[in-house]
């Protein structure tokens, strides 16, 4: 005995069809259906969310610049935040003495200003260390870890 509930989809279509929004249906099923990609998106974030987008995510509470040039003003910062890690170095040569504190806390403002450049290119931090752990397995299994060159 057939009852309702064993109503196939297109009868279901078909019986909705008979007013003038015949394909409700249809957009109702491509609704969930992009809420289902959304939904598996959002768990795969999740799913790889690290320690390093944990930390971009709190640089946002912290990026005071101009947004519309965010990503000059972060690659202008870690080249100048690279250069005060490099004096510091410097300085422990000409001194003789070694500030690993001051070190310390000069990598932290390279590290802030590497988190916001990618959040500028709107990437995860965590997608930057993955494509660089690959870039350099692959450039060890081929022997190339040694020489120069981007696309080596
Ligand atoms: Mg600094």
């Amino acid at each position: 005995m057939i009852t309702n509930n064993d109503q196939d989809v297109s009868t279901v279509y078909w019986s909705l069809g008979q007013d003038d929004n015949w394909n409700v249906p249809v957009d109702l099923i491509k609704e969930l259906e992009d809420w289902e990609a959304l939904q598996a998106a959002d768990m795969e974030e999740i799913l790889t969310y690290s320690e390093f987008d944990a930390y971009q995510d709190f640089t946002d509470e912290t990026a005071i610049y101009p947004p519309e040039k965010g990503l000059e003003y972060t690659a202008l910062g870690l080249a100048s935040e690279a250069g005060e890690f490099a004096g510091k170095v410097k300085k422990a040569i000409r001194d003789k003495t070694y500030d690993t504190e001051a070190m310390i806390a000069e990598l932290g403002d390279v590290l802030w200003y590497v988190a916001r450049a990618a959040a500028e290119l709107d990437v995860h931090l965590s997608d930057v260390a993955k494509d660089n752990v690959e870039k350099l397995k692959t450039r060890m299994e081929r022997g190339k870890l040694k020489g120069s060159g981007d696309k080596r």
